[in-house]
């Protein structure tokens, strides 16, 4: 645990009492504060009880009366769609907001460090995906090369959770735009924007809140080193910023679309190959078609990320490629959970959104694709483009429908249950087929979450492949 600095004999009020809150609640008593904790579910708030933490009802008239300061997890709206009536009486009568990432960036460095040798090191991944593929990927590398490191954040443990760090250590956050945007204090050395894609507008006002809640890593502490994926306008922007010029390379540019010249600090993945080029010159180069845990051009994207902290903390190109062939890959992100009769099946539940399934469409050949779930926005229009290597669709969940009707040609099947489309799927497929599940859509229709979804579809698989 990481205690909380700042707060020593101070009274501290926390909302939320989820994985994240308790994790605060704890750490700031460690830390010699009172933690005056609240949740409107009476159940968290039986648990923090028996833990013996106060409850503090926020809606009492004195309950912000000698509060320094209101933490809140990142599941409860603090601006947009509206202000949860505690954030919003908070903000009214001028108490500081904060979350766990917050305390953590406050918390995290102690005298202890002053005996190292070398300075522990934090580095943040935000982006709309491919953040916990590339923050699991790189704390891969790091346990690869025997680096002590610790994996935390939206992945992992919370942040407060994690052990105070040892010497040299690196410590990998995933950061969400609702905790980016929050923070009040927010100095990784490194941080790493993946990409941009629209999610999770109606908390941020929109694109431009989003944006900007993600652009407040780079902007709020000035990380020592700046790692950017510049294939969307937004990232270009944000490079273009956080340089002096072409050459310095206190950033790296990252793409997946094009080769990236110039002078500065540049690294791309083309046609399955990785390159790496500084100053003008090529260092290195990587074949990552043979990377199994890592399929897709999405996935290289990832790869090009944590490739380049890995360089940036000074690991050399051949030790990073040897531990990208032992990454697993994760759970419900391009998963390979079966492989009979020549068809592959493969659990991607994680691609909650459009962009994360129009990759997922475009890492393989022949799909046979399960999607739906709750749509969001716009529903499927925008897969318009990535239909030409899916022979099927198999349609589930609320959206079933309203995906049929914007398949065109692509011949469908509305299957509703993850049980049916499987069993549809199971008697249509040939050799050579790849079943995907990408849901292109939430999946609280008929799950608790993505995660239950992908495990309904891995045990459904394992039913029809042992012939039950
Ligand atoms: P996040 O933590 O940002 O949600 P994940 O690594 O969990 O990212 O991946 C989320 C979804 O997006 C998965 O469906 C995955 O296959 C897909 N994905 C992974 N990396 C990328 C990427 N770089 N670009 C687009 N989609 C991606």
């Amino acid at each position: 645990m990481i205690p909380v600095r700042g707060y020593d004999g101070l009274r501290v009020a926390v909302l939320g009492l989820g994985r994240s809150g308790l994790a605060a609640a704890r750490a700031l008593r460690e830390g010699g504060a009172e933690a005056l904790v609240w949740d409107d579910s009476a159940e968290a708030r039986s648990l923090a009880e028996a833990e013996g933490f106060t409850l503090h009802d926020l809606s009492r008239d004195s309950a912000f009366d000698d509060i320094a300061s209101l933490i809140v997890s990142p599941g409860i709206p603090h601006l947009y769609p509206t202000p949860n009536p505690h954030i919003a009486r908070a903000l009214r009568l001028g108490v500081p907001v904060d979350n766990d990432i917050g305390l953590f960036f406050q918390s995290f460095a102690s005298d202890e460090w002053d005996g190292y040798v070398t300075m522990p090191r934090v580095v943040a991944v935000t982006g709309s995906n491919g953040k916990s593929t590339t923050s699991a990927l790189l704390h891969h590398v790091m346990q690869h090369v025997k680096r002590e490191s610790q994996l935390a954040g939206n992945i992992g443990r919370g942040v407060l959770d994690i052990d105070p760090a040892e010497d040299g250590e690196v410590v990998v956050l995933e950061l969400s735009s609702y905790q980016t945007e929050l923070a009040r204090s927010l100095t990784p050395d490194i941080a790493v924007f993946t990409n941009l894609s629209p999610d999770h507008l109606d908390r941020h006002g929109g694109i431009g809140g989003y944006f900007a809640a993600k652009r407040r890593l780079f902007a709020e502490g000035g990380p020592d080193r700046a790692v950017i994926g510049v294939d969307e306008a937004e990232g270009q922007y944000l490079a273009n910023q956080m340089s002096y010029g072409a050459a310095d390379d206190r950033v790296i540019r990252i793409s997946v679309t094009r080769k990236l010249s110039g002078p500065g600090w540049n690294i791309f993945a083309r046609k399955g190959f990785l390159s790496e080029y500084r100053k003008g010159r090529q260092m290195a180069s990587i074949d990552l078609r043979s990377v199994r845990g890592l399929p897709g051009s999405h996935n290289h994207q990832n790869a090009c990320a944590a490739y380049a902290v890995a360089r940036s903390l000074g690991l050399a190109p051949r030790v990073i490629e040897a531990a990208f062939h032992t990454f697993a890959g994760l759970p419900h992100r391009s998963q390979l959970v079966g492989e009979a009769e020549g068809v592959t099946w493969v659990n991607d539940s994680k691609a909650t959104n459009v962009a994360s399934a129009g990759k997922a469409l475009q890492a393989f050949k022949d799909i046979r694709w399960i999607a739906g779930g709750l749509g969001k926005d716009g529903g499927i229009e925008a897969l318009q483009e990535q239909l030409g290597a899916v022979r099927k669709a198999y349609l589930i969940g609320h959206s079933a429908r309203e995906f049929a009707l914007q398949l065109g040609e692509t011949p469908y099947e509305i299957c509703d249950t993850m049980a049916a489309a499987v069993a549809a799927v199971a008697r249509d497929a040939k050799a050579g087929d790849t079943v995907l599940l990408a849901p292109a859509a939430a999946s609280f229709d008929q799950y608790p979450d993505f995660e239950k979804r992908g495990e309904d579809f891995i045990a459904c698989v394992q039913d029809v492949l042992s012939g039950e």
